[in-house]
């Protein structure tokens, strides 16, 4: 009989890498912040994205998996809104 893989996941949580600012160099912290897109007829509000921000000056940092995810849920929006949009002034 074969040795059972023993597949041990670790959750280690590595967030801390002391990323810095680069407006001011302060260390930023974990956040959730709220992210405003303008399109043409519509505007998207996405609230409770996870980002990192600088507590100095205010700079927002978003990982480029978040804002893909972002990304695919305004485009989502987006065309829901067209949608409404159309068959309510239908
Ligand atoms: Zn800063």
């Amino acid at each position: 009989m074969g040795q059972g893989m023993q597949t041990e996941k670790r959750v280690t949580k590595q967030m801390n890498v002391s990323f810095k600012c680069p407006e001011c160099g302060q260390h930023v912290e974990d956040s959730l912040i709220e992210m405003v897109f303008e399109l043409s007829d519509t505007r998207v509000t996405v609230s409770n994205v996870p980002a990192t921000v600088c507590p100095n000056c205010g700079q927002e940092f978003v990982d480029g998996y978040v804002a893909e995810n972002v990304n695919g849920l305004v485009d989502d929006c987006s065309n829901m809104a067209y949608y409404q949009l159309r068959t309510q002034s239908f």
